[in-house]
């Protein structure tokens, strides 16, 4: 099994994944939740919430890093509430229930000639995961994925239907955007889309130093632009997205996918770190320049079949190279053991209250870890350099910030506390992580 689309495979019954557990995509996080509820219907899902009593957590299709879905009490999944609810083709918008994975979501809005104006790397989170997270792509003039949500329905712990968009229920639209899932449970949310687009991606092995000092003309010339760094080598991975009214067409497959040489240097290199250096500075000779045009969510997503453990922050976007630079530096220096390339992005301000992209235009740094090998000592090396920068880490990739630091990064932290108190006063949507990382009422 390569991506959760469903809880229910989470729930077989396998040596390695004993019934009853639940665990995230990358393995790191697993619970033992009493109950699973999957309504079918928004009904359904009320008279669960009335009836019930204890925690509550929401999960989509497991893809965070961070345990913001686990429990050992009640675990309520939309995996059975998917599809498309209506569509305005003037307007280029779609009205979706929450639980539809992306690549559900693509094929639905391909069928109405629409098509999302950003997605991140893959398509396998839910709708309402990805929202709830700030999940995002690359674009130096698009925002993220929440910031692509015109109105949204939310049911609270109490059991109560609210609406909200940009006109209607306005602090809670700016609070919900962005919500961890400990607002209630989000079931409907109409995006805004463009007509259905092609999209040409180029792929090229630069050299590290030109790409960053051009990366301004980069980001003006390209819609999509991002780049994957390694620690030992002076070449980067380029990567630029554009539309085209181009035909399809894509590169011969070659006789070793990407992935699978990906899967076989991770495994040397947890064995012989000491051959990291070499294998890096073999760029140009594994990675080779590329052309492709397909529909846009294609093109966007990509498979990620190696396992990793990930951290990620949003530096602000004038300060993205030389927080790349001082972390390149840092692992050479040092000589990390860092096998995985490092991806660089940016992302738009947005005004969304816990938005990582919060009024900041954002370069936004991932660090990764096969997930065979411990992640924490070379997360936390790096940390205090993002921290040089104010920078905000992903809501669902790992971090060690917690409330009180996180406060001071968000500058509606004490607005969204107050929606959440309205909301959900009695805390049945916490768990502990999330305790560290929203605190107290
Ligand atoms: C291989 C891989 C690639 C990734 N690529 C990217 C990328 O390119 N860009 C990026 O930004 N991130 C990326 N991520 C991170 C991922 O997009 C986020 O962690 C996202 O939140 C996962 O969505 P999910 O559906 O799996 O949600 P989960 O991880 O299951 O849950 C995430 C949050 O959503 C809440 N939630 C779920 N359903 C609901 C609901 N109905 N109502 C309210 N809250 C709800 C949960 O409680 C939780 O707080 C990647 C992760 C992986 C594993």
């Amino acid at each position: 099994m390569t991506y959760f689309d469903s809880i229910d495979e989470i729930y077989q019954n396998t040596p390695d994944n004993p019934k009853g557990q639940w665990q995230n995509w990358s393995q790191n996080q697993k619970s033992h939740p009493g109950k699973v509820f999957q309504p079918r219907s928004t009904s359904e899902l009320m008279a669960e919430i009335q009836d019930s009593s204890g925690a509550l957590r929401l999960v989509g299709s497991g893809h965070s890093f961070t345990p913001l879905a686990k429990t050992d009490d009640t675990l309520i999944s939309l995996n059975h509430m998917t599809g498309l609810l209506g569509h305005n083709e003037e307007a280029n918008t779609a009205r979706i229930m929450a639980g539809t994975p992306l690549h559900q979501l693509s094929e639905l809005l391909d069928g109405i000639d629409q098509g999302m104006l950003n997605m991140g790397d893959i398509n396998h989170q839910s709708l309402a995961g990805a929202v709830a997270t700030g999940t995002h792509g690359t674009g130096a003039k698009l925002p993220c994925i929440s910031g692509l949500v015109n109105s949204l329905t939310l049911i609270t712990p109490k059991g109560k239907v609210l609406e909200c968009s940009k006109t209607h229920n306005k602090d809670l639209f700016d609070a919900a955007r962005v919500n961890l899932g400990a607002l209630g449970v989000v079931t409907e949310i109409e995006l805004q889309n463009r007509p259905s687009y092609f999209l040409k991606e180029q792929i090229d092995i630069q050299p590290l130093d030109d790409v960053l000092d051009n990366i301004d003309t980069l980001k003006a010339q390209n819609r999509h632009v991002e780049f994957f760094a390694l620690a030992y080598s002076d070449q980067v991975i380029l990567k630029t997205l554009n539309p085209t009214q181009e035909t399809p067409f894509s590169p011969k497959a070659p006789f070793i996918s990407d992935d699978a040489l990906l899967r076989f240097f991770c495994e040397v290199t947890q064995r012989m770190p000491k051959l990291i250096p070499m294998i890096h500075r073999q760029l140009a000779r594994f990675i080779k320049p590329s052309l492709r045009v397909d529909v846009s969510h294609k093109v966007f997503a990509t498979p990620r079949t190696v396992r990793f453990n990930e951290m990620e922050y949003q530096v602000p976007a004038e300060d993205g190279p030389q927080c790349l630079r001082k972390i390149l530096k840092h692992l050479k220096t040092n000589q990390v053991a860092a096998f995985f390339p490092i991806e660089y992005r940016y992302v738009a301000a947005d005004d969304i209250w816990l938005s990582p992209f919060y009024k900041r235009d954002s370069a936004s740094i991932s660090i990764h870890q096969y997930f065979k090998q411990s992640y924490t000592e070379l997360f936390q090396q790096l940390e205090p350099i993002f921290d040089e920068f104010d920078s905000r880490p992903h809501w669902g990739k790992s971090h060690t910030k917690t409330h009180k630091q996180l406060a001071r990064l968000y500058p509606q932290w004490r607005d969204w506390k107050e929606v959440q108190q309205q909301l959900d006063p009695d805390r049945r949507l916490m768990n502990e992580a999330m305790e560290r990382i929203l605190g107290e009422a």
